[in-house]
């Protein structure tokens, strides 16, 4: 999860959303939410009825790595790739990894997940991307599952710019790959189909942002990605340790806004928070019913 590199890869989406009130208020205040519930119907078409995950590589790691100031004791992890499921079709966030990028990562690898994970790709309406790491947007810079997908994957320009000067992808995505894929510049908020928001979150990497869904039950669910490993940062206002987030290049300042902004009125306002790596919280959230295990292929 950690200390993954990365990969990746335009035409154009652009959209600015911004309004008098946040730029007075801050970024990350309270009409930033209610502006997300409101373009989440900008799209117009039935809402998605679920979220579901496949882990493709299940890991443990200190959580002292994890988290500021957390017990040392080895915690659980995955790496999930998640569908938006609608009554017919759906959209893909996060893409994983092949085996040979997982050999250089502990844990235990489920092959049969990621061809699970290809077919769902093939099969998506859309992909976004939380962030541009490699345990995220790693098979959409093989060219073979690129040459399928490309046209239909989401990018942002922080991402591809990223992506394009990476030491660890800059070799293997050119302007060429960047071309073939949709690459969207935006401010804040970009609903990209009916329920689903993406709203810039830069920190963990310059091209993060949380991805939020409006279910048609009314559950509301954010993505965020990797701003936090385990949920008990949140919940503690930890963030990683110093030395981690130097070796990421991460820019705090950010991400303890971003923080706050989940903590104080996202996940009081009733949104359900999933931080990408955090095992046991997924399997709790599964347990309650929030989130579904396994991805559904059926009527695409
Ligand atoms: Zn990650």
């Amino acid at each position: 999860m950690m200390l993954r590199s990365c990969l990746a890869l335009g035409t154009c989406i652009a959209l600015v959303h911004s309004s008098p009130a946040w730029s007075q208020a801050g970024p990350y205040d309270k009409a930033l939410l209610t502006a997300v519930r409101s373009v989440a119907r900008a799209v117009p078409g039935d809402l998605p009825t679920a979220v579901r995950y496949v882990s493709i590589q299940d890991d443990s790691a200190p959580g002292s790595n994890a988290v500021e100031g957390a017990p040392h004791a080895n915690i659980f992890d995955v790496d999930p790739v998640f569908q938006v499921r609608y009554p017919h079709g759906w959209i893909m966030v996060d893409a994983g990894y092949d085996q040979d990028a997982a050999a250089s990562i502990f844990g235990h690898y489920h092959p049969d997940a990621y061809e699970r994970v290809l077919r769902a790709l093939d099969g998506a309406r859309l992909i976004v991307v939380t962030h541009e790491h490699g345990d995220h947007v790693g098979s959409l810079l093989q060219p073979t599952v690129a040459r399928r997908v490309a046209y239909k994957t989401i990018l942002t320009k922080q991402q591809v710019e990223f992506l394009q000067h990476d030491d660890h992808t800059s070799g293997v995505f050119g302007p060429d790959a960047a071309r073939s894929f949709l690459v969207a510049d935006y401010q804040r908020l970009l609903p990209v189909a009916p329920g689903v928001v993406l709203i810039r979150a830069p920190g963990h990497t310059p091209g993060s942002q949380i991805v939020y869904v409006q279910l048609a039950s009314g559950r509301e669910i954010m993505l965020i990605g990797d701003i936090v490993w385990r949920m008990i940062g949140l919940e503690l206002r930890h963030q990683k340790p110093d030395s981690v987030s130097r070796m990421l290049r991460e820019d705090r300042t950010s991400i303890g806004q971003e923080m706050a902004w989940l903590a104080d009125i996202v996940a009081p306002g009733g949104v359900v928070v999933v931080a990408s790596h955090d095992g046991s919280a997924i399997h709790a959230l599964v347990r309650a019913g929030t989130l579904r295990e396994g991805l559904d292929l059926t009527s695409p």
